[in-house]
């Protein structure tokens, strides 16, 4: 028999008047609530915006929406919301462990070109330039059609399958382009690995762990010409920024006085002259380094044909 809460609350309501007797309900089963939450699932195409890509596989709630709002409620979003029920739905998502957020200000392009002829080598961290989050962000959710989170939940989904241990283990690294952050960037490499357990429960596996992120970059040419061209061309004020730095560069770095020749070799209207200008002025390379972490959980299809999460995806 099943009765409705509200029918079981009358009934103690009724004992309650009669007997005096305490109203105490039983504990609702979870399941009864289950589509209360959705798992979000987005087309994996490029056409994909980067903040609902960073939803998907994520289980939501109908009383909670993400900051995005529910699927399909801005325009032209073509996102869905599967109903979701414990053990019967499939859901993959990862979580940054590391805070993203920075304290510092961001640098622009011109500054790696200033610490290229000031800092001697030392290396920076994505942290201390206020570059973390958008290369972790970049990564996760833009690299190729869907971003590098996604890719990595096939990989892990893939290898749970074939776990005999109980034990998942996935190597991954590429270089990325991560010019659109800025400039400097340009291709990094991004490598790292998944460790995590698998739990079969019926039809799926539960998989669980965390992978560590590493990035590594070295900024050894500011004069690449075709990458400074377009760049200069972009932001002309950046030039006579550029040109401040090289002065300060010089003053500071007490390899020669700034030579009293200066503006009769570099010729504004002339980017080139500015290039033959620096290489003079010589500089350092140095390393762009950052390591980040992130949790993964999902619940997926042993049976990868019925499952969303399987290699295969991004050919
Ligand atoms: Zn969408």
């Amino acid at each position: 028999m099943n009765l409705h809460r509200s029918d079981l609350y009358r009934i103690h309501f009724d004992r309650y008047l009669r007997f005096g007797t305490p109203i105490v309900l039983p504990v609702e089963r979870k399941d009864e609530h289950a589509t209360d939450r959705y798992v979000w699932r987005s087309r994996h195409d490029e056409k994909v915006r980067p903040s609902h890509r960073a939803n998907d596989g994520h289980i939501f709630s109908w009383d909670h929406p993400p900051e995005t709002g529910h699927p399909g409620q801005e325009p032209n979003c073509r996102c869905e919301a599967i109903p979701y029920r414990p053990g019967e739905t499939e859901f993959a998502y990862h979580t940054f462990t590391t805070g993203l957020a920075s304290s510092h200000e961001r640098w622009e392009d011109s500054d790696f070109v200033w610490h290229f002829f000031t800092g001697g080598g030392r290396p920076v961290t994505l942290s201390e330039i206020g570059h973390l989050r958008d290369i972790a962000e970049v990564y996760a959710y833009e690299t190729g059609t869907e971003g590098a989170f996604r890719r990595l939940s096939d990989q892990i989904a893939e290898k749970a399958r074939n776990s005999s241990s109980g034990s998942v283990h996935v190597d991954f690294g590429r270089a990325y382009d991560f010019g659109d952050v800025a400039f400097s960037h340009g291709y990094s490499s991004v490598y790292g690995a998944f460790e995590g357990t698998v739990v079969q429960r019926g039809d799926m596996l539960s998989i669980e762990g965390e992978s560590e992120f590493h990035f590594r970059d070295v900024f050894t040419d500011p004069l690449d010409l075709r990458q400074f061209s377009a760049w200069l061309e972009a932001n002309p004020l950046s030039f006579w920024r550029l040109v401040d730095l090289i002065r300060v560069a010089y003053a500071v770095s007490g390899v020669a006085p700034l030579p009293p020749d200066f503006f009769e070799k570099v010729d504004v209207e002339d980017v080139s002259s500015i290039f033959r200008f620096i290489s003079e002025v010589g500089g350092t390379r140095y390393e762009i380094v950052e390591d980040w972490t992130a949790s993964f959980r999902a619940d997926v299809f042993r049976d990868p044909e019925s499952s969303a999460y399987k290699s295969g995806n991004h050919r």
